[in-house]
């Protein structure tokens, strides 16, 4: 294998780089530089990002031999390389990561990695490159199994997830009005500001990756509307720019609540309940 799949994100640093540098470039344009980036803000960011990238590199290169073995001695079909097998192959990966998202918001123990995401109350696309080191902890791999199992080879998983997640970096800013009728199919700047809004409207919806379709089709589809701008963050905010602590915080959360539910079913729930009704039993307790 040649170019190695895994270093497809770090190899298009250069362009969201460009990209980040050009939207700042508007909206210091607009006038609105100084409350749309903060630079403590974006340096987190971009250490989550590498953090991120090293915890997923180790992660991709413990869980490999797990899915060479599906796919060599278990898989479902063979596909050749032709433009369906790579169609499957991208609907099926994104129809997962609908999935996945919407379990990670879901169930607190998937949360406590995915609010990493959504605890800058900024949204610019530097917002794309807060990601939790805790993925492979929590058991994102897992995810994806599924598509080895069925016959795709691993380097092809891999390539799939890391480009589902390039595409996703340009949803994250505010310079980008909706976009017609690419709103009915695709997951836009607009989509994905109503997901990462915590105002009771917009809250839990837009799990989509590429495609908006599966938001539609499974209920979670909600439009960003002008009479209700988004407020970006979560509904219990970091107060950090400290990356590991950013990082860690929902986990230590987690885990304390864990420890002091009173009874098996109630730690349980403290791992697996959605995030709200898991403090809130914390809560109940005080
Ligand atoms: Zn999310
Ligand atoms: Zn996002």
């Amino acid at each position: 294998m040649g170019f190695d799949v895994e270093w497809i994100l770090l190899a298009l640093g250069p362009v969201f780089v460009l990209f980040i540098a050009l939207e700042a470039w508007h909206y210091r344009r607009q006038g609105v530089l100084a409350e749309r980036f903060v630079l403590k803000d974006s340096l987190c960011n971009l250490a989550l990002a590498l953090l991120h990238q090293g915890a997923d590199k180790l992660a991709w290169l413990l869980v490999l031999p797990l899915y060479h073995w599906i796919y060599q001695s278990h898989r479902l079909f063979t596909f050749d390389n032709g433009w369906q097998s790579l169609l499957i192959l991208f609907l099926l990966q994104d129809f997962l990561y609908y999935w996945f998202h919407r379990a990670s918001h879901r169930v607190r123990w998937l949360w406590a990695a995915h609010s990493v995401h959504h605890s800058s109350t900024l949204m610019n696309f530097s917002t794309a490159f807060r990601q939790s080191l805790m993925y492979p902890v929590a058991g994102m791999w897992l995810f994806w199994l599924p598509i080895a199992w069925i016959g795709f080879p691993p380097e092809q998983v891999i390539a799939i997830v890391l480009l589902n997640l390039a595409f996703q970096f340009f949803v994250h800013t505010r310079a980008i009005p909706k976009l017609g009728p690419l709103e009915w199919v695709f997951n836009t700047p607009s989509i994905h500001r109503s997901h990462h809004a915590m105002n009771p409207r917009y809250i839990d919806h837009n799990y989509a990756g590429v495609l908006s379709i599966w938001d539609r089709l499974f209920g979670t589809y909600v439009e960003e509307i002008t009479a209700e701008p988004c407020e970006y963050g979560t509904v219990k905010p970091v107060n950090t720019f400290n990356p590991l602590r950013v990082s860690l915080t929902e986990w230590f959360d987690m885990f304390a609540d864990f420890r002091h539910a009173p009874t098996l079913k109630g730690k349980l729930a403290q791992l697996v309940a959605p995030p709200e009704k898991a403090e809130a039993l914390a809560r109940e307790k005080d």
